[in-house]
């Protein structure tokens, strides 16, 4: 007879899912309610409000899509391009080859501004491919690039393209809550996000939000929206402003109090706090880190706290340490994902995951599994070199 499935606390200091807050893990399991239930819609109109809060921005469309991070990104390629559109899209790791998939499944031709992984997006690169494509209509990027952890200047690529008159499309889906974003500050017209990694929640949820300008492409395209799900002018329906909350689709509704009770954390903690927290802790974690002689591949100025990527050494068997880490410490850390497989270990410090007692646990048993393999690192001195940074 099967029974019933008891995952182990394990400490999640991968590119994601990260460590879900227990008061979040409580909400979810509160009595559902109707999706059009009054007091689910208060609900529905407070997350605006929070997500509005965490995304700094006024927009209306500002919800979460039903769906996880990759559904926001179509979300918001299928509504802003076209058959036939030319969008500019810059790459610096795997998530911008996702995006240029979407383009093309959209029927758009995507102009590639290829960076090298590891850095952040060229601004230079960004501005000559518009001068090249003055007939290009939207520009896409990742704020913070999980492959490989390093971000972007999204102000000044925001500022590049509506200079030439293109819409913006911002990955987020890493950097929400964990590193400045200004929205209305910085003129984005539409953003993704996913509440699996600096929000401290459960995957499965997507953080949108689109300007008055995206909404008009939107509002004024003569093709339909290719997807009947995501499209934004039935959504608009059930969460745009003075909709009557009409049927579109059942929502997830306990999945909606998890992301609803993060971020009722995030508001309480603040949202400069937090992003000053992903920056402590992730000094603590470079300094223990650089101490065992381990590189980070991304240069420092360029560098995200939320996503630590380091070269594996020399001779070790990248599996077998990452299976040691989650076998005896209940440790996971993420491996490289696409070219950089096997070559870097990925080190989350996101939402609930980024504390002091992880940073700690993550640098000793780093410390004790590659001691054990023989790598050539400095054993010993990791803790030492976290605690002075914290003691500093
Ligand atoms: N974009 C970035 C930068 C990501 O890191 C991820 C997931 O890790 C995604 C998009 C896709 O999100 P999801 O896996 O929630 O669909």
């Amino acid at each position: 007879m099967t029974t019933s499935f008891h995952p182990p606390q394990r400490t999640l200091m991968g590119p994601g899912p990260s460590d879900v807050h227990p008061r979040i893990l409580e909400a979810m399991g509160r009595p559902t309610i109707g999706h059009l239930d009054p007091l689910f819609v208060g609900m529905m109109d407070e997350m605006k409000s929070l997500l509005q809060y965490a995304f700094r921005t006024e927009n209306e469309l500002t919800m979460p899509v039903s769906a996880p991070g990759s559904a926001g990104m179509e979300t918001c390629f299928v509504n802003l391009v076209e058959p036939g559109d030319k969008v500019i899209v810059c790459q610096n790791g795997v998530f911008g080859g996702r995006m240029k998939e979407n383009v093309e499944r959209c029927g758009g031709t995507a102009i590639m501004v290829e960076d090298t992984w590891g850095r952040a997006v060229s601004e230079g690169k960004l501005e000559d491919a518009l001068k090249a494509n003055p007939d290009a209509r939207v520009v896409a990027f990742v704020h913070a690039e999980t492959s490989t952890g390093a971000i972007s200047d999204a102000k000044t690529l925001v500022e590049i393209a509506h200079n030439h008159d293109c819409l913006t499309i911002v990955d987020a889906v890493t950097s929400l809550g964990g590193s400045e974003i200004q929205v209305d500050g910085w003129n984005i017209d539409a953003i993704y996000s996913g509440t699996q990694k600096c929000l401290s929640c459960t995957p499965g949820l997507s953080p949108v939000s689109f300007s008055e300008a995206a909404l008009e492409k939107v509002r004024s395209r003569p093709t339909k929206v290719q997807s009947w799900f995501l499209d934004l002018n039935l959504v608009m329906g059930y969460w745009g402003s003075g909709a009557k909350r009409a049927y579109h689709h059942t929502a997830p509704i306990n999945a909606l109090y998890g992301l609803h009770e993060a971020l009722v954390m995030l508001e309480d903690e603040g949202l400069e706090n937090a992003w000053k927290r992903h920056n402590h802790h992730h000094n603590a974690l470079k300094a223990g880190l650089e101490s065992m002689g381990l590189n980070f591949i991304v240069p420092e100025s360029e560098r995200l706290p939320q996503l630590n990527a380091v070269s594996i050494p020399e001779g070790v068997d990248d599996a077998a340490v990452r299976s040691t880490l989650l076998t005896d410490y209940n440790l996971e850390i993420g491996a490289g994902l696409g070219p950089m497989a096997g070559k870097v270990w990925r080190i989350g410090l996101m939402g609930h995951a980024c504390r002091k007692e992880n940073v700690l646990k993550c640098l000793s048993a780093l410390d004790d599994v590659l001691g054990r393999v023989d790598a050539p690192i400095s054993r010993g001195k990791a803790l030492a070199a976290a605690q002075s940074t914290y003691s500093d």
